[in-house]
């Protein structure tokens, strides 16, 4: 690789950021007090209190109470005898809250877009991101919450004679623990629809990331939450975290996979039901009659959003042979073309890794792939010069399975090209690996694409899209299969996951077997007979 063939995108920020200038002149400490407050730390008041740090400038955020293992006991305690209270409305009661709730928002989403990024570091076009996504969320569940959860009327046994329901009744306390990557979107979008199948939450915040989901929590006090519906717990990770999962009835968690087993782990030995969204190493693939433009732009909108920080984002490109050096070309020309910058406004399309720990990793994937023999054709560096832990968007090539990014998460903005020869080897190499959270295909020959997607092993496939289109589609679900996950979230799955099924049967004629004083054989053959006649009849 030499200096000059590597394309390093525009900046906005030339000079280094003052350190201190991250935090938002409107948080003042009074209502950084006033969020605090809704941190559940009722048994032991906290044993002190943890700080994370502003990726734009590397200066520390807020303090919140550090929680211990007793406080989250005690914040389930509250959670519990809150929720009955709660499941007695009707869902259209609960939806009510929810509803002001997203009006409040979409008046107020400044202020969370100010926190997401000072907390996180993301482009602020990320940031509205997680509120367009959250407010969406809010509307369908508030509005499609009743259909989702209706009873359903099945026939029973004896036809005439029973009925039968499967109705839902919620879980009762659900935990929700949420990563720092889209403090907003996951911490909130997956409580709302627990909320509104009538159970109480327990919802525990990042390290990274605690302030965002408290301005939430105390807005959806606002919008008429009662007081413990909604608990927020905060302290170290791993402590707090094994805490929520043996203190509820459900556990949604959203993280790594090496996270999610241990989580899976515990939950199975409380035998409480768990929603698992794990990691990806997503691959898009380029056909060889995709619309280049289209594609490289898809590829760069998908790959870099969030600084890549994303669990659907692209890291894996596969591109017909036939296409590759012209889509190579389109997709060097639009990863240049990204404006990195840390800023409070929308002049930014990429802004800053989240972490000291990210910047690290990311930047140890592209040397361990350098230093094997990979060719980096755009970024590949750190960029100090605009933040502690800003990065480059990427693009390699001559990536090789010994590498450590060519099947393991980097989670950063950092590409790798393969060449195809075809169709089924384009599958090949997107089925690679043991992830199968989204994938995507660019392609103008629609059916084909379907029939392709069908084949890839992902919870997700955009066709002609990067990743968003799926993602947006809330009334479908959205997750992983093989080690990207169990369960989903989104639409009627994203719902009921949060009840359980109960069925309820009634006769009108007493309790069903053979009557008094028949013998039993007689009761057989009419069994019997009513099986011929139900198949005769193409009955179920
Ligand atoms: P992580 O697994 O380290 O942490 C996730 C959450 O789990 C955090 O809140 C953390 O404090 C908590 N935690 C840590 N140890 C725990 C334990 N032993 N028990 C219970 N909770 C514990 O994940 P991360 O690195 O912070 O997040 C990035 C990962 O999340 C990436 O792999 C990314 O792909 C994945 N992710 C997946 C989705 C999805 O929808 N599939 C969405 C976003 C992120």
């Amino acid at each position: 690789m030499t200096s000059t063939t590597v394309r390093q995108p525009e900046t906005t920020t030339p000079e280094p950021p003052a350190a201190g200038t991250a935090r938002p002149a409107w948080v003042t400490d009074r209502k950084l007090e006033s969020w605090s407050r809704w941190v559940a730390c009722p048994a032991t008041g906290g044993d002190g209190t943890m700080t994370a740090t502003a990726p734009y400038d590397a200066s520390p955020t807020a303090a919140v109470p550090a929680g211990t293992p007793a406080d989250v006991a005690a914040a389930a305690e509250l959670a519990r005898a809150a929720q009955p209270a709660w499941a007695e409305l009707s869902v259209e009661a609960r939806a009510a809250v929810v509803l002001r709730f997203h009006d409040m928002l979409v008046e107020r989403q400044d202020e969370v877009m100010d926190l997401i990024q000072w907390e996180m570091g993301k482009a602020r076009f990320h940031a509205w991101q997680e509120v367009l996504q959250v407010a969406n969320l809010a509307r369908h569940y508030a509005r499609q919450g009743a259909t989702y959860l209706a009873d359903r009327k099945v026939r029973a046994a004896v036809p005439l004679a029973t009925t039968a329901r499967e109705v839902r009744v919620p879980k009762g306390v659900v935990g929700i623990i949420s990563p720092w990557n889209y403090p907003f979107y996951l911490g909130v979008g997956d409580a709302i629809p627990a909320l509104v199948a009538g159970n109480a939450v327990i919802g525990k915040a990042d390290p990274q990331t605690p302030l965002t989901l408290l301005w939430t929590r105390a807005l959806m006090a606002e919008a008429g939450l009662p007081e413990h519906v909604w608990q927020v717990v905060t302290g170290p990770g791993a402590a707090i975290g094994e805490a929520v999962v043996d203190n509820v009835d459900f556990i949604s968690f959203t993280g790594s996979t090496a996270t999610g087993r241990l989580v899976a782990e515990r939950a199975a030995r409380r035998l409480i039901g768990a929603s698992l969204e794990l990691g990806g190493k997503n691959p898009l693939i380029v056909r060889a009659d995709a619309d280049l433009e289209q594609a490289a732009r898809g590829t760069a909108l998908a790959a870099f959003a969030n600084t890549g920080q994303m669990c659907i984002h692209i890291e894996r490109v596969v591109v017909h042979n036939d296409v590759y050096d012209a889509f190579k070309e389109a997709l060097l020309a639009q990863t240049s073309a990204q404006k990195l910058g840390r800023a409070f406004d929308f002049s930014c399309d990429v802004g800053s890794l989240a972490s000291q720990a990210q910047l690290e990793k990311v930047s140890a994937h592209v040397a361990d792939a350098v230093a094997k023999g990979a060719t980096v054709l755009a970024g590949g560096t750190a960029r100090p010069e605009i933040g502690p832990y800003f990065y480059s968007p990427t693009v390699l090539e001559n990536v090789t399975e010994d590498m450590d990014l060519c099947l393991g998460e980097t989670f950063g903005p950092v590409i790798a090209l393969y060449r195809a020869s075809d169709d089924e080897d384009a599958l090949r190499i997107a089925n690679q690996g043991s992830a199968g959270l989204s994938a995507s295909i660019f392609s103008k020959d629609l059916a084909t694409a379907d029939a392709l997607a069908r084949r890839v092993r992902a919870g997700s496939v955009n066709i002609n899209d990067g990743a968003a289109l799926a993602a947006g589609t809330i009334e479908a679900g959205m997750g992983g299969m093989a080690d990207s996950g169990l369960g989903r979230r989104h639409g009627g799955e994203g719902i009921r996951k949060y009840t359980e099924s109960q069925t309820i049967v009634a006769s009108r004629i007493g309790p069903i077997g053979p009557p008094p004083a028949s013998p039993l054989e007689k009761f057989v053959n009419m069994g019997n007979n009513q099986l011929k006649i139900l198949r005769k009849l193409r009955m179920r």
